[in-house]
C-alpha cells in the first residue's frame, strides 16, 4: 500500500509514516495539508514525500485539505532548509508559512453531565461551577482560569459522571466566500417583462436587459436588489420561472476596497546608473542564470523604478515575482507604485488584513490568480511557482528577522536561498546596505550595483543630498545653559521653516526601556572591555553588567572621564519633545507618530496623509519616521538625540544609528527646495555620526569593519543566541547552566558566554537567562546551527515551564 511521509503542524521536530488510502491517493501528493491521527489528537500535517514503505501498525491518513498542494516541491525544500538551519521544527516552518485559521485540529472539550454535584467544594467544585456558567470549555481553558486543575483530578471527575470530556474537531475557521450573480436565461429579452404581474419582478429583469444591453452579461444580485428594492425571494421565483439563472461566484476579499485607484505611472526615461542596473539583471534573468545583486543606490536614486521593470521582464517571460518590503505600513508609496504598474495581478500580503483577505490571496497566489506578491517578512513564504525574481528592498532593515515565535528566519537570507532553489534573480536593494551583504559583495558571492546620485528634480540643477550639521549637546549644555532637548539651532532652524511655511521632520528613537547612564556633562558612557558593548545598569542589583560576557561593575559615583557627579539615564521620548515644541512654538501644528499614535488600523497612514496635505508643520516620532516618506515640503530634519541608538547594548549599535541617520537625512530636501539636516548628540567624533554627516557610505563601512573582525562578530564570525526562560528563576538558571555546559563539552571551534541573566530580566513573569555563542571559524555557516541542535538533543526535554528558544543570527540581543 502506497504510503506518505508526513509532518505534523506542531512543534514535534519528525516526520511520520502514514498509510494513503487508495480513495486519497490521487490528492496525498507532496506539499498537501493532510489531516492525520496523532495520538490522542487530531492534527494537520503536510505530505513532504511519496513513499512505499509499508510497515507494521501504520495509521491511514484521514483527508487531504488541498486540491491544489500548498507547498510546491521548491517550498517543501526551503521550509526544511529553514529548519535546519535556524534549528526549529519543519512543522512549525510550514505552519508559519500557511494563512492562519486554515488548519484542522482537534481539543480535548470538557462537559458538565446532568448528574448533581451534591455540595462537591475544592477545585473539583470550582471546575463543575465554571462549566454550569460558561458551558462547555476546552481543557487549556479550564486549567489556565483555574489553579490545581490535575489531569487526575479530571479523571476522578469523569468517573463520578460528573464531567465528560470530548473529542472535538474545531475545522478550518477562515473559509472561501461567495457572492449570486445573475444573468437573464437564454432567449429572454426586456420584453418578457410583459409577462410578468410583479412590479419587482418587472423591475429586475428590465435592469438586467439594460445592463446587459450596455455589455454587462452577469452582474451581482446584491447590486441589483440594491437598485430595484427588490429582495433574493423574488429572484428565487424568476429563476424558478426559468426567466433568470443565477451562479455563486467565489469572490477575493481585498483590503483596497476603501483605497482611491493608484495613479497611472509616470513613464520615465532611464538614467545611466538604471540603464547599467537594468541590464545586469536583465541578463541574469533571460540566461536563467540564478543570481543575487546588491543594488546600493542613495534614497531617490530610482531603485524603486529598477525593481519595476525587472519585475516586469520576468512577468513578460512567463515568471512570477515576489517583493519584500520591510512593513507595509511604513511604505504605503511603495506598494502603490506597484500597484499602479501591475494593478489586479498584485497580491498586497499585510499584517494588518483580516484572515479572510490574507486567505484569499494566498490561495488565488497559489492558483495562478496572481502572479506578483508584496509583502512583510513572511511574503517570501507566498505559494507562487515558477518564480523568477525576488526583490528586497530596504535589505538591511532589522524588521525582516521574525523574533517570535520559531521559526527566527531573515527574510532576506531566505530570500537568497529561495532565489537560488527556483534559479530566479535576487536583487537586494539599499541606501545603507548591511554589512553583512556588503561584505558577500565584497567576496563575489553578491554582484554589486551602484547608483550614487539622486534622480534630479525638475526645476533645479541636481538634486544634492542635504548637508548635515552637528550639534554638540554638552557644549549646548555648559555654554549656553541648554535646559530642554531642542539645542538652539535646532530651535532656530525650527523657527526659520515655520516663518517659510515648510515641512520640518523631527526624530526621537527614543527606546524606553534601554537604562544607559551617561555623563550629562562629557558625554562618557561605560564600555565592556572585551565586548565592545555599552554596559547597561541593573537596577535591582544597582550595578553596571555587559550584556554579552556577564561582566560586572560597580556604578561610578563620579565620571571617570570629566569628574562630575552628573550621570544621567537617557533622555526624553517623543511626548516630552512635543510637549515642549508646544511651548516654544505655541502655534505650530505638530503630527506625532510612534508605537502609542499608530495602534489603529491605518493609523500610520492618516498621520502621514495628513502631513502630506501641509495639515502640519512638524511631524515628530520614533524611527517610523525615517523610512521611504517621500514628501517635496520637507526641508528640515532634526535628530533630536542620535545618540539613543548608539548606547544599545549591541554590536550592531553603530551601523543601526548610522542606517538611521543616513535614511532620515534623505527625507530633507527631496523636492525642489534645500534640504537641512540637525544632528544633536552628546558624542560629536563618533565615527558613525561623522560618517553619516558625511553621507559617506564606504568611510563607514572603513571604520566599521575591521571592528567587526577583531571582535569576531558578524560578518565575520557567527552568532546564535539561546534564551531560557520559565516561571522558576532557579530552574530556568539551572537549566540554561546544565544546557550551556553540554554544549561547552561538545568542542568545535566556538566561543561560549554565559548563561547570563538577560538585560531584561523578567518579562511578563518569565525569568530570562541567555548564552551567545560564536563561532570563531568563518566560512562554515551550518556548523554553529548543528552544533546547537545536536546540544539540544542530547539535552532533551526541558524541564516542565522552562521554554529553550534558539536564535541563528540574531539581530538584537536585548
Ligand atoms: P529610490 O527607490 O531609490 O528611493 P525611486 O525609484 O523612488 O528611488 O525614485 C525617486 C523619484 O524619482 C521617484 O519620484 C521616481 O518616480 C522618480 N524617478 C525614478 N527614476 C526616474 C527617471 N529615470 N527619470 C525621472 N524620474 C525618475
Ligand atoms: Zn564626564
Ligand atoms: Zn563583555
Amino acid at each position: 500500500m502506497p504510503t506518505a511521509r508526513v509532518v505534523p503542524l506542531t512543534p514535534v521536530d519528525k516526520v511520520y509514516t502514514y498509510l494513503v488510502p487508495a480513495e486519497l491517493e490521487a490528492e496525498a501528493l507532496p506539499g498537501a495539508r493532510v489531516v492525520i491521527p496523532f495520538g490522542a489528537r487530531t492534527l494537520t500535517g503536510v505530505v513532504v514525500e511519496r513513499t512505499d514503505e509499508a510497515g507494521p501498525r501504520l495509521k491511514p491518513i484521514l483527508d487531504v485539505l488541498d486540491d491544489v498542494p500548498s507547498f510546491s516541491p521548491v517550498l517543501l525544500r526551503l521550509t526544511q532548509w529553514i529548519a535546519d538551519y535556524y534549528v526549529c521544527a519543519w512543522g512549525d516552518v510550514l505552519k508559519a508559512a500557511l494563512p492562519s485559521g486554515t488548519t484542522v485540529e482537534s481539543h480535548r472539550v470538557v462537559h458538565r453531565t446532568e448528574r448533581p454535584s451534591l455540595g462537591l467544594n475544592g477545585v473539583g467544585g470550582q471546575v463543575l461551577a465554571l462549566l454550569e456558567a460558561d458551558g462547555p470549555q476546552p481543557i487549556g481553558t479550564v486549567q489556565q482560569s483555574i489553579d490545581g486543575v490535575t489531569a487526575s483530578l479530571l479523571r476522578r471527575l469523569e468517573r463520578d459522571e460528573l464531567i465528560r470530556v470530548e473529542k472535538e474537531l474545531t475545522s478550518a475557521s477562515v473559509t472561501v466566500k461567495t457572492e449570486w450573480h445573475l444573468s437573464l436565461a437564454d432567449g429572454v429579452g426586456p420584453e418578457a417583462a410583459d409577462s410578468l404581474r410583479g412590479a419587482k419582478q418587472t423591475a429586475i429583469i428590465e435592469t438586467l436587459a439594460r445592463l446587459q444591453a450596455d455589455g454587462e452579461v452577469e452582474s451581482r444580485q446584491a447590486d441589483v436588489l440594491a437598485e430595484t428594492g427588490a429582495s433574493s425571494t423574488t429572484v428565487k421565483s424568476l429563476v424558478e420561472k426559468g426567466f433568470v439563472e443565477r451562479i455563486e461566484k467565489e469572490i477575493v476579499r481585498t483590503p483596497f476596497d476603501t483605497e482611491p485607484e493608484p495613479e497611472p505611472p509616470p513613464v520615465h526615461e532611464l538614467n545611466a546608473g538604471q540603464v547599467e542596473a537594468l541590464f545586469q539583471i536583465g541578463a541574469a534573468l533571460g540566461a536563467g542564470e540564478t543570481k543575487t545583486f546588491l543594488l546600493h543606490g542613495v534614497t531617490g536614486s530610482g531603485k524603486t523604478e529598477v525593481y519595476i521593470r525587472a519585475l516586469r521582464h520576468t512577468l513578460e517571460a512567463g515568471r512570477t515575482g515576489i517583493v519584500l518590503v520591510p512593513e507595509i505600513a511604513l511604505t504605503p508609496q511603495t506598494v502603490r507604485r506597484f500597484r499602479a504598474h501591475f494593478g489586479d495581478r498584485v497580491a498586497v500580503l499585510h499584517s494588518r488584513m483580516s484572515a479572510g483577505e490574507r486567505y484569499d490571496a494566498w490561495r488565488h497566489l497559489n492558483n495562478g490568480r496572481f502572479d506578483v506578491a508584496i509583502g512583510p517578512r513572511s511574503a517570501i513564504f507566498a505559494p507562487l511557482r515558477n518564480v523568477g525574481l525576488i526583490v528586497v528592498d530596504e535589505e538591511h532593515e532589522g524588521s525582516y528577522k521574525q523574533f517570535d515565535p520559531a521559526p527566527r528566519y531573515h527574510a532576506r537570507d531566505v530570500a537568497v536561498m529561495r532565489a537560488h532553489l527556483e534559479r530566479a534573480v535576487c536583487v537586494l536593494g539599499s541606501a545603507t546596505p548591511s554589512l553583512e551583504s556588503t561584505l558577500n559583495a565584497k567576496a563575489g558571492k553578491y554582484e554589486l550595483l551602484t547608483m550614487p546620485d539622486r534622480v534630479p528634480v525638475p526645476g533645479r540643477k541636481a538634486a544634492e543630498l542635504p548637508p548635515v550639521e552637528i550639534v554638540d549637546l554638552t557644549w549646548e549644555k555648559k555654554v549656553r545653559r541648554l535646559k530642554g532637548a531642542l539645542s538652539h539651532p535646532l530651535r532656530e532652524a525650527i523657527r526659520d521653516r515655520l516663518e517659510k511655511g515648510e515641512g520640518i521632520i523631527l526624530l526621537q528613537n527614543r527606546r524606553g526601556y534601554s537604562p544607559i547612564v551617561t555623563c550629562d556633562d562629557c558625554g562618557w558612557t561605560p564600555e565592556c572591555r572585551d565586548c565592545a558593548v555599552t554596559l547597561t545598569y541593573h537596577k535591582s542589583h544597582r550595578h553596571l553588567r555587559c550584556h554579552y560576557c556577564g561582566l560586572v561593575e560597580p556604578l561610578p559615583t563620579r565620571c571617570p572621564q570629566c569628574g562630575s557627579s552628573d550621570l544621567a539615564r537617557l533622555g526624553a521620548g517623543t511626548q516630552r519633545v512635543e510637549e515642549e515644541l508646544a511651548e516654544v512654538f505655541p502655534d505650530a501644528r505638530v503630527l506625532r507618530m510612534d508605537l502609542d499614535t499608530t495602534g489603529r488600523k491605518n493609523a500610520h497612514q492618516k498621520i502621514l496623509d495628513a502631513f502630506g496635505r501641509s495639515e502640519a508643520d512638524i511631524l515628530i516620532g520614533t524611527q517610523m519616521v525615517a523610512k521611504g516618506l517621500d514628501f517635496a515640503r520637507v526641508t528640515l530634519v532634526g535628530v533630536v538625540d542620535a545618540d539613543t541608538g548608539l548606547l544599545l547594548p549591541d554590536f550592531r549599535a553603530a551601523e543601526r544609528t548610522f542606517q538611521l541617520l543616513m535614511q532620515v537625512a534623505g527625507r530633507a530636501g527631496r523636492g525642489a527646495l534645500r534640504g537641512e539636516v540637525i544632528l544633536q548628540t552628546r558624542s560629536p567624533d563618533n565615527p558613525a555620526l561623522q560618517h553619516a554627516a558625511r553621507h559617506d557610505f564606504a568611510g563607514f563601512i572603513r571604520t566599521e569593519l575591521p571592528d567587526r573582525r577583531a571582535f569576531g562578530y558578524p560578518p565575520y564570525g557567527k552568532l546564535v543566541g539561546v534564551e531560557f526562560k520559565g516561571p522558576s528563576e532557579r530552574t530556568v538558571q539551572q537549566t540554561a547552566e546544565r544546557w550551556t555546559r553540554l554544549l561547552r563539552q561538545q568542542g568545535g571551534a566556538v566561543e561560549v558566554l554565559g548563561p547570563n541573566p538577560a538585560f531584561i530580566g523578567r518579562v511578563k513573569k518569565q525569568f530570562r537567562f541567555h548564552t551567545i555563542v560564536k563561532s570563531t571559524e568563518p566560512g562554515q555557516p551550518y556548523a554553529l546551527s548543528r552544533l546547537v541542535r545536536a546540544t539540544n538533543d542530547q539535552f532533551g526535554k526541558p524541564p516542565n515551564g522552562v521554554r529553550i528558544n534558539v536564535d541563528v543570527d540574531p539581530v538584537g540581543l536585548l
